[in-house]
């Protein structure tokens, strides 16, 4: 059969070199691509009216002659083609603006389907209408008098080229589309042929057949990816890892702590014991939202290995968030009398060898560090754990790199963002996974408000009051310097305003990430000491700060922040007792901007805000920075598609139960498909 994506769309009838040119604007090269340019959205164009019953206002499609046709030059920038149609009941007039070539595409006498937006100037009019020529044949019916489609464009193609193009496509090449999926199966799926999928998603019959289509589709674009996943799990439980039980150190750190664990932390604890005493290594992800106590889990996991005599490391997205994490981690250990090194850029040449050193040796140790160090420039002698914290950057191929360096370490992944579960599904299917489902007591609640940028004295005087009163506030914005284009304030000029006139009397720091470290400890501590009052900053603070006094949080230009984003600033207050307020201004102006500005006032659970971002702003944002595997997802809706998510996953299951390799004839296809999709990414399972 011949492969479809290595034939050119120029080939289509209709196309030519022109239009396959407008077509690459939208990345479609082949037959393929032009199959699946599918419509954003459709129109039901199959009622057709009386003219008489016309109402104005609303889209109607009506069929009658043309009685006349005629062009009026109203003015030297306006000239008006109008015909008039009739059905019988009554006469309406197509009228099209600044298209004078529109008089020489009617004849009188000629039968029109008309569709578009009924106006009445005097006379009845349709403008600009859709329009269909009518020739007799019932085939050419493809502009209206049908459910019809509607398409993403570039410039200087219409939708009507397109629909040519694409049903071209579909009469030519939508019988060639291999079938991936045996006649049995989808029977039992209750899913249709593809090639019928294909006709049916571009020029549907009927709303069922249009429901039937998508549901094929979708199950197309979900099964390769929980196959992948399946099989990459499978695989990675026959890896041979090591067993490895907690002991003394485990121990005395339980002990040691101030606090007693939460129900949730317990479990993740038992989870995560149970996983690393098992030979087959940990592959884990950790959901818990912000504050509710992942330290003490990877704590936890890293002494296990200790114990064992591994050596273990914890890996954070930026330099802030590691000298974070090590700070807490060499004051959680210290009762034990364990140091653990740090491994940033900014150290010198001689305290990075020296912690190269010694992981080179044999010595059980933990080692805290950026992504980026830890693997370019560390080799393990005895790497028993990887603990990655990713916060919502999700790093696959990373993770893939470093657990080359050792012999299978456990791995755990620990993100604060939690993440919806069928989106869990689809990008951590091949990880187990824990959830810190529960807060430690004792955390101070948090209000949130939105302040209108006219209001933001109120917000001023507010922190003014509160830091009066002995407590701290953050001041965020999202850049460091001002800029030209962008007209925000910026956090340097902002701090510099800030301290000379509404905080005059308070003591004003500012920090940011372009700054050197050796400032931003020396920032960072006295914050934490309480001698500065108000500190201003940009997102850098999104992430592991844990000052218990700061209980004031705004946030200026919040627009310009992800949902996300922002629930994560809001968790560096309510840190301890004293009632929190999580300030935020922004311009209400744009739609999107402002219900997700609502939906941060609306809640604090991270899950449901989560979910709220993810369908504000699509997956797209969460995907980024997932070089390899990300799902390619046209027309799958990750909330609306659950149902055949978790279709597409069990169909996996079994195909991976009965023939992990795909080397059934029946299976060929999607062998191929995987191959073509995966090879050398994520999936490793299956061979050439
Ligand atoms: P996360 O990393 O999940 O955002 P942390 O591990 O930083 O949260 O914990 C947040 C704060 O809660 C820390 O100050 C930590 O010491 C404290 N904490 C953790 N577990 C408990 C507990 N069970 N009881 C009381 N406080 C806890
Ligand atoms: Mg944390």
């Amino acid at each position: 059969m011949q492969d479809l994506s290595q034939v050119k769309a120029q080939y289509v009838k209709g196309v030519g070199p022109r239009r396959s040119e407008l077509l690459s604007a939208l990345g479609i090269q082949s037959v393929i691509d032009l199959l699946q340019h599918y419509p954003r959205r459709y129109e039901d164009r199959r009622q057709i009216r009386r003219i008489a019953q016309l109402e104005t206002g609303r889209e109607e499609t009506i069929q009658g002659k043309v009685l006349a046709i005629g062009t009026t030059r109203v003015s030297r920038t306006l000239t008006i083609v109008q015909a008039a149609v009739s059905d019988g009941s009554g006469t309406v007039y197509a009228t099209w603006f600044n298209q004078p070539y529109m008089q020489s595409r009617f004849k009188n006498g000629q039968e029109l389907i008309l569709t578009g937006k009924v106006q009445r100037r005097g006379q009845m009019e349709i403008l600009s209408p859709e329009f269909e020529i009518l020739s007799g044949q019932s085939d050419d019916l493809l502009h209206t008098g049908r459910i019809v489609p509607l398409y993403p464009l570039s410039e200087h193609l219409t939708q009507r080229t397109m629909r040519r193009i694409i049903h071209a496509c579909c009469e030519n090449y939508a019988e060639s589309v291999p079938e991936l999926l045996e006649a049995a199966l989808r029977r039992e799926c209750d899913l249709c042929r593809i090639s019928d999928a294909l006709r049916n998603i571009h020029f549907p019959e009927s709303p069922a057949a249009l429901e039937q289509a998508r549901r094929r589709l979708v199950f197309d674009e979900f099964l390769p990816m929980q196959l992948a996943i399946l099989l990459k799990r499978k695989q990675l439980a026959e890896i041979p890892g090591s067993s490895k039980k907690g002991g003394e150190l485990v121990r005395r750190f339980l002990e040691s702590l101030p606090f007693t664990l939460t129900r949730a932390q317990e479990r993740v604890i038992a989870e995560v014991r149970a996983d690393m005493e098992r030979t087959r290594p940990m592959n884990r992800l950790l959901q818990g939202d912000v504050g509710s106590g992942k330290t003490v889990v990877a704590v936890v996991a890293l002494l296990i290995a200790l114990d064992a005599g591994y050596q273990g490391v914890l890996m954070a997205p930026t330099e802030i968030l590691a000298e974070q994490h090590w700070r807490t981690l060499r004051a959680l250990l210290s009762p034990m009398g364990i140091t653990p090194s740090l491994l940033i850029g900014e150290m010198s040449a001689t305290e990075k060898a020296a912690v190269r050193g010694a992981v080179r040796s044999d010595e059980p140790l933990i080692v805290v560090g950026t992504h980026a160090l830890i693997q370019e420039e560390v080799e393990f002698s005895r790497l028993g754990i990887v603990i990655v914290d990713e916060q919502h950057k999700f790093g696959v191929s990373q993770r893939a790199h470093l657990k080359a360096k050792g012999e299978n370490p456990d791995c755990m992944v620990m993100t604060a963002t939690p993440i919806p579960r069928t989106l869990a599904l689809t990008l951590y299917g091949d990880l187990d996974i824990s959830v810190l489902d529960e807060m430690p007591p004792g955390r101070g609640t948090v209000t949130t408000r939105w302040v209108l940028p006219e209001k933001i004295g109120d917000a001023y005087a507010f922190i003014r009051s509160e830091a009066l009163k002995g407590r701290q506030a953050y001041i965020v914005y999202p850049l460091i310097d001002e800029s030209e284009k962008l007209p925000l304030g910026a956090a340097s000029t902002m701090a510099e305003q800030l301290k000379t006139r509404q905080f005059c009397d308070l003591s004003v720091g500012l920090i940011h990430g372009r700054m050197i470290r050796e400032e931003r400890e020396g920032v960072m501590s006295t914050f934490r000491a309480g001698l500065i009052q108000v500190l201003v900053a940009t997102s850098v603070i999104e992430v592991g700060l844990d000052v218990p006094n700061a209980c004031v949080m705004l946030v200026e230009h919040a627009e310009r922040f992800g949902l996300s984003q922002l629930h994560q600033m809001r968790g560096r207050i309510g840190r301890g007792r004293e009632h929190s307020y999580f300030l935020f201004s922004g311009q209400p102006g744009a739609e999107e901007g402002r219900r997700r500005l609502e939906a941060l006032c609306a809640t604090n659970d991270g899950f449901q805000i989560a979910e709220m971002d993810l369908e504000l702003r699509g997956p797209g944002e969460f995907f980024s920075g997932r070089q390899h595997g990300g799902p390619d997802l046209r027309l799958a809706n990750l909330f609306k598609d659950e149902g055949l998510l978790k279709l597409a996953r069990e169909t996996a299951a079994r195909i991976a139960v009965e023939d992990r390799m795909l080397k059934m004839e029946s299976h060929r296809g999607l062998r191929e498909l995987l191959m073509k999709k995966y090879r050398g990414k994520f999936f490793l399972g299956v061979t050439g």
